[in-house]
């Protein structure tokens, strides 16, 4: 599983970044994902945290 952020929807609002630093860190404006696999143990995780994102701009792919 992978996720991204799209960059125009993120608000940097940091629930995600709070949630799960493992996977989400803080830009400059905006959060960044990690570019690889999500690790089988966070894959809930991340998928909470996209739900929870209050802008939708976290996808899993
Ligand atoms: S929860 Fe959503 S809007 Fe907030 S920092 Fe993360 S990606 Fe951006």
């Amino acid at each position: 599983m992978k996720v991204r952020i799209d960059a125009d929807l993120c608000t940097a609002c940091g629930l995600c970044t709070d949630d799960v630093p493992d996977v989400f860190t803080m830009g400059d404006d905006v959060a960044e994902a990690i570019s690889g696999d999500v690790p089988a143990d966070l894959e809930g995780a991340v998928k909470d945290a996209a739900d929870s994102c209050p802008s939708e701009a976290i996808i899993v792919e």
